[in-house]
């Protein structure tokens, strides 16, 4: 099976995951990496999406918001983001009704019907929405 890593998921509010695992699929600022152990020390802001935890030969997602980095040292990742959730801590009703949420504003700002839209914030939201969506769908499968 080879060496395991640690992965630790942190939030300013709590430890999300901390485990033994085979490998990690995250994606830093430079694009997708794999990570397993031993790989080259490594620090990157982290992107909104899902991380893919492969543990007992199966990938495990993860949830991520952005704000914070991707860690890399031989034997352990550590994931520090605003928010994570595990694909069983999501309500998909409540990621649903933000991502619409997000919709409609960045349409308005397509029409230019409301200049005070932050369309970044806008962006981000529709990307963390997004984001769990892609955890519980991909957990179902
Ligand atoms: P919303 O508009 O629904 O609040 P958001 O993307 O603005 O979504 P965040 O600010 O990223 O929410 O997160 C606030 C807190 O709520 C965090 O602790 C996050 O883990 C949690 N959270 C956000 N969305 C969900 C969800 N769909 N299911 C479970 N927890 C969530």
């Amino acid at each position: 099976m080879g060496t395991q890593v640690r992965l630790k998921v942190v939030t300013p509010e709590r430890v999300v995951y901390d485990k033994d695992v085979q490998m990690v699929v995250a994606r830093g600022a430079e694009g997708e990496l794999g990570i397993l152990f031993d790989h080259t020390p490594l620090v990157t802001p982290i992107i909104i999406g899902v991380l893919k935890v492969k543990v007992d030969n199966t990938f495990y997602p993860i949830a991520v918001s952005g704000g914070g980095f991707l860690e890399i040292k031989p034997d352990q990742i550590t994931v520090l983001a605003d928010t994570a959730e595990l694909p069983e801590e999501i309500d998909l009703d409540r990621a649903e009704a933000a991502k619409r949420r997000a919709e409609e504003r960045l349409a308005r700002v397509e029409r230019a019907e409301d200049p005070s839209i932050d369309v970044v914030r806008a962006q981000a939201a529709m990307q963390r929405a997004m984001a769990r969506i892609r955890a519980v769908e991909s957990r179902r499968n």
